[in-house]
C-alpha cells in the first residue's frame, strides 16, 4: 500500500523494459529525500498526523502506512517493483516463500473447498497440500499428470483453484501456462503460478493468462542466498464476482464507509482485490509479514536478475556440455535441451532459458552417489536454490524425504536424481570439482566425448530419458 505512488510510476511500469524496472521501478528518489538507493525504513508503525487523517486512513480513503506488519514503504518499492515486472496489477511481500504460497490458497479457498494441484511441486508445497490444509477443511487433489483432461476430471463445484509451477523442481517439468489458464477460466476458477525456478526474467505467467503468481524471493529473484522471502503478484483481470468467492464480494463492516455503508474488498479495492484483501484479511491477523531489511536484500538481488541468470545458464550449458558424454551419468534433463521431453513446452514460454536448475542421473550405487556428494569440494551440499554459489543435492533424500516411494515415482522422481544450483562461478572450475568427485569414487577420471565450450542448445547429444517419465501435454 502507498501514499505515494509518484506519477513517474506509472510511466516506468508503463514505458520501461524489464532491465530498467529491475533497478529503476517503482521508486522515485524525490519521495525519499533524494536518497538514491531505496531506503530501509525501520520502523514499526507511522504517524497519522492528525484524527481527521486517522479517520481517512481507516477508511481506506487514504491507502497510506499505518503499521508495518501490514505495509512499509521499503517493501513498497519491492511490491510494484515485482508487479511490474511481471505485469501485474498488484503484489504483496510476504514472509517466505511458503507464506506465499499458503496464503494465496486461504485467500481463495475456505473449510469445504478444494483445489487441484500438480503433481510437480516444491517438497515444501506438497507437504502443505498432503499434511497441512486437509485438518482445516481444505482438500487438494494431485493431478496424475499436467494433461488438462486429467486435471479437469478432478475439478468440482467447490474447486476454487488450479495451482502449478512454471518449472517445477528438481526436474524442469515446464506447464503449459496457457491451456491451463484457459481450463481454470472454463470452470470459473483462479490459476495460481508459482513462478520461482523461472523469475519473470524467463516466464512471466500473467502474460499467458496466470491469474496469480507466486514466489520463493528467497530464490533467483533475491538470488544470493541471504534471506527468506515470498511474494504474491495478481493480474488484475480475474473476475472474483463471479460467484464462487463470496469473500471477495460479502459487504463487510471493516470496510464501511463514511455513512457506515458495508463494502466488499471488489467494491472499494477494483483493481487490486486480491493482494488487498491478503493484506487487510489473511497477513493483518496471520502475520508471516517480511521486514524491511529483508526487503532491502531482495530489491539489492533483484538488480543483477537478468545477468545472473544468463551467466548462470551459460554455465549450465557448459556443465551439461561435460555431464552428457560422462560415462558415470545415466541421464541429464534440463528442459531447453533439444532432447528433452520438454523442449517444445520450454521454447515456448522460456526462449531465453529455463534457468540455472537441472538434474542428472548418477550412475552407481546409492552409496556411491553420497561419496560423490561428499566429494565435491565447491558445489555445496544444500536444499537452497538460486544462489550465486553452485548448489548440490539428492532431492530424494532430502528436499522431497517427506514423499513415499510412490508418490516419488509419480514426481518423476528416482531416487538417482541429483539436483544442480549453478552459481557465478568459473565454469572450468566447476568442472572440475565435478571430475575429481568422480574420480574419487569410482578410483578414475570418467571417459567422456566432451563437448566443453560449445552451446548445447545447438548440438543435439542424445539424452537418455528415465522410463518414469510423466507425459506433459504439448501445445
Ligand atoms: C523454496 C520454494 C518455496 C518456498 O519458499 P521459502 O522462501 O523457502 O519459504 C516455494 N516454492 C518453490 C518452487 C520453492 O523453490
Amino acid at each position: 500500500m502507498t501514499d505515494k505512488a509518484p506519477e513517474a510510476d506509472k510511466d516506468s511500469a508503463a514505458h520501461y523494459r524489464f532491465d530498467t524496472l529491475k533497478v529503476r521501478g517503482a521508486y522515485d528518489p524525490a519521495a525519499h529525500n533524494y536518497a538514491f538507493n531505496v531506503p530501509i525504513y525501520q520502523t514499526t508503525s507511522y504517524e497519522m498526523g492528525s484524527t481527521e487523517r486517522g479517520e481517512r486512513l481507516f477508511r481506506q480513503e487514504e491507502l497510506g502506512f499505518l503499521y508495518t506488519r501490514v505495509g512499509n514503504p521499503t517493501i513498497d518499492v519491492l511490491e510494484r517493483r515485482v508487479a511490474a515486472l511481471d505485469g501485474g496489477a498488484g503484489a504483496i511481500a510476504l514472509a517466505s516463500g511458503m507464506a506465499a504460497v499458503s496464503h494465496a490458497i486461504l485467500n481463495l479457498a475456505d473449510s469445504g473447498d478444494h483445489i487441484v494441484a500438480s503433481p510437480y511441486l516444491y517438497g515444501g508445497t506438497f507437504d502443505l497440500f498432503k499434511s497441512i490444509l486437509p485438518r482445516y477443511g481444505i482438500t487438494v487433489s494431485l493431478a496424475p499428470s499436467l494433461e488438462p483432461e486429467a486435471i479437469q476430471r478432478l475439478i468440482q463445484p467447490n474447486t476454487k483453484a488450479l495451482f502449478i509451477e512454471s518449472i517445477a523442481n528438481p526436474k524442469g517439468y515446464v506447464a503449459d501456462i496457457r491451456s491451463l489458464a484457459t481450463l481454470a477460466h472454463a470452470n470459473d476458477i483462479v490459476l495460481i503460478v508459482d513462478n520461482t525456478f523461472a523469475t519473470p526474467y524467463l516466464i512471466q505467467p500473467i502474460k499467458h493468462g496466470a491469474d496469480i503468481v507466486v514466489y520463493s524471493a528467497t530464490k533467483g529473484l533475491s538470488g544470493h542466498g541471504t534471506v527468506i522471502a515470498g511474494l504474491i503478484v495478481e493480474s488484475g483481470t480475474f473476475d472474483y464476482g463471479n460467484g464462487k468467492y463470496p469473500q471477495f464480494t460479502d459487504k463487510g463492516f471493516t470496510l464501511r464507509d463514511r455513512s457506515d455503508n458495508y463494502r466488499s474488498f471488489l467494491e472499494v479495492f477494483p483493481e487490486t482485490p486480491f493482494t488487498v484483501r491478503v493484506r487487510l484479511a489473511l497477513l493483518n491477523y496471520l502475520g508471516a509479514a517480511l521486514g524491511p531489511f529483508d526487503a532491502y536484500l531482495v530489491l539489492l538481488g533483484l538488480e543483477t536478475l537478468s545477468e545472473r541468470i544468463e551467466k548462470q545458464q551459460a554455465n549450465v550449458r557448459r556443465l551439461i556440455d561435460y555431464l552428457q558424454g560422462n560415462e558415470f551419468v545415466s541421464w541429464v534433463e534440463y528442459s531447453s535441451l533439444p532432447t528433452s521431453s520438454n523442449y517444445e513446452l520450454a521454447q515456448l514460454y522460456a526462449p531465453r532459458g529455463t534457468g540455472s536448475i537441472f538434474s542428472f542421473g548418477f550412475a552407481g550405487t546409492l552409496e556411491q552417489q553420497e561419496r560423490f556428494i561428499d566429494a565435491t569440494r565447491l558445489f555445496s551440499y544444500q536444499v537452497n536454490v538460486g544462489d550465486a554459489k553452485s548448489l548440490i543435492v539428492n532431492n530424494a533424500k532430502t528436499t522431497h524425504s517427506e514423499l513415499t516411494p510412490a508418490e516419488l515415482d509419480a514426481a518423476g522422481l528416482t531416487t538417482d536424481v541429483i539436483r544442480l544450483s549453478v552459481g557465478l562461478e568459473d565454469s572450468e572450475d566447476l568442472i572440475e570439482d565435478l571430475d575429481q568427485a568422480f574420480a574419487a569414487v569410482f578410483g578414475r577420471r570418467p571417459g567422456h566425448v566432451a563437448q566443453t565450450g560449445s552451446n548445447t542448445d545447438s548440438k543435439p547429444v542424445e539424452s537418455p530419458q528415465p522410463e518414469s517419465e510423466p507425459e506433459v501435454s504439448r501445445v
